[in-house]
């Protein structure tokens, strides 16, 4: 499999060199030349298999030579054996027609994990080979970074600094990335906000020297790999409830439009699903653009469910290239007019196929709340306030179409936000077991002025990549 840029004024790749790029040099996104189709006996014969040889098999035209057959089989099994779930992404009944997948069964407890612990296992696999080393740079207000952090660990060829802002990250999540030992992992607590950790990662890649020096690699969801790695839950979950046969819809908490672009992807490769259903709280980009076709940033409200306090959804990018015939030159206009003014207007044609197959639902922290009692109440089934939306964007389908299962998408454990579930159903939910450690682990993190320089000057001393160059 090929892949070519958004932008279009990129160099077409393989699936290794997009592995380790990331973004592409044109400031687009990748994708693949074409989905692959699955036929109707392929997708039902991913019935009953175990999710990491479900994996293999959903990946491999993906990936094509960079991990052939066997390669690729030990990487899911090795990336999968580390979730705390045997079935890795378990369906739970919680009304008629509606269930939520379980995909927070990783070791940081949020569905990153699903998409990182691969992620981690075919980088260093690919800078083996290339006798490479790299340096991975992100900035995180929370579950990113552990996640990354849990996927790179020990891992020799890779050296990872996490960016976050001091002080402003809850205990289990700060904890979950400073009590890591491993000495390939720096845990940066950034003198400001998360929008300058971010201001800073931005500065960072920008700077060609340093970023050739230090083989510096991204991790958020703008790199491929960790989309693709997505779409595998969506087949897997619909098939436990009859796909091919029967079709289902996804409801989706929505931030940067990674996960629910996998579910798109899904569809095209053949499965056969009735609406993808956009879950957002109060940062309403998503809702807003569909409702009114144009797409306008405006500030961050910080909510409940801060993963998805998000003002620019980057993978949304890649849904308008399909929708808009796959023409760069479109993308770049549009693109183009968000630097400028902050906004960009879809044509009527355009808004009216994005609505054929997506819906959007909003929900304010007061109706997640909401939500989280009452599914409470009615099941005894806790949600996380990032599920609550989904769940919530559920029951409005069903309301519609009761004849067609709803699939929610639970992102996250709720005990990573035991003030909010406290607040809706009266209790705190206890941090599983193999978490407990962290509550007491020593700590290791390095307080870090908000200043470029200094940040790079931190990563420069302590990079092998540097060492090497
Ligand atoms: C990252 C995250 C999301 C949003 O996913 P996107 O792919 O950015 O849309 C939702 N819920 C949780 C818990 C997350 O960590």
């Amino acid at each position: 499999m090929r892949y070519i840029s958004t932008r279009g004024e990129a160099p077409e790749l393989a699936f290794e060199d997009i592995l380790l790029a990331g973004l592409a040099a044109d400031g687009g996104l990748y994708t693949p030349v074409s989905y692959p189709r699955l036929a109707r006996e392929e997708i039902a014969g991913l019935a009953g298999l175990p999710y990491a040889r479900a994996s293999a098999r959903i990946l491999a035209p993906f990936v094509g030579e960079a991990f052939a057959g066997p390669a690729l089989a030990e990487l899911t099994q090795s990336a999968y054996s580390s979730f705390r779930h045997a079935a890795v992404a378990p369906l739970a009944q919680i009304g008629d027609n509606l269930f939520v997948l379980e995909l927070f069964h990783g070791p940081t407890l949020a569905f990153k994990d699903v998409a990182m612990q691969l992620l981690g296992r075919m980088m260093n696999e690919a800078l083996a080979r290339r006798g490479l080393r790299a340096t991975i740079v992100g900035a995180t207000s929370g579950d990113t970074g552990a996640a990354a952090i849990e996927a790179f660990r020990g891992l020799d060829r890779v050296d990872v600094f996490i960016l976050y802002p001091h002080e402003r990250v809850s205990n289990v999540q700060r904890r979950q990335m400073t009590t890591v030992a491993d000495e390939n992992i720096h845990t940066v607590a950034l003198r400001g906000s998360f929008d300058h950790a971010q201001a800073i990662l931005k500065a960072l890649f920008r700077d060609a020297r340093f970023r050739g020096e230090l083989g510096l690699a991204g991790v958020n969801s703008i790199n491929w790999a960790r989309v693709v790695a997505q779409t595998v839950y969506y087949l897997t979950s619909a098939v436990a409830l009859g796909a091919p046969f029967r079709a289902a819809s996804f409801a989706v908490p929505t931030g940067n439009f990674g996960d629910i672009l996998a579910g798109f992807v899904a569809k095209r490769m053949g499965l056969p699903v009735e609406r993808l259903l956009i879950a957002t709280n109060a940062n309403d980009i998503l809702a807003r653009t569909l409702m009114s076709g144009a797409y306008e940033l405006r500030g961050v409200t910080p909510t409940l469910s801060p993963s998805m306090d998000i003002q620019i959804s980057s993978n949304f990018e890649r849904l308008l290239f399909d929708m808009l015939g796959r023409d760069p030159a479109q993308i770049r206009a549009a693109m183009g007019s968000l630097d400028q003014s902050r906004r960009f207007s879809l044509a009527p044609a355009t808004l009216a196929a994005i609505r054929a197959e997506f819906d959007a639902c909003s929900s304010n922290d007061e109706e997640t709340t909401a939500e989280i009692a009452r599914t409470f109440r009615e099941t005894g089934y806790v949600l996380d306030p990032h599920g609550a939306t989904g769940v919530r964007a559920a029951r409005r389908r069903l309301a519609e179409d009761p004849a067609t299962p709803v699939i929610a998408l639970a992102t996250a454990h709720p005990a990573k936000f035991p003030d909010a579930i406290e607040a809706a159903i009266g209790r705190r939910p206890p941090l599983p077991e193999h978490l407990e450690p962290i509550l007491t682990a020593r700590e290791r993190f390095s307080i870090v002025d908000n200043d470029v320089a200094k940040v790079a000057a931190f990563i420069r001393e302590r990079a092998r990549a540097a060492r090497a160059a």
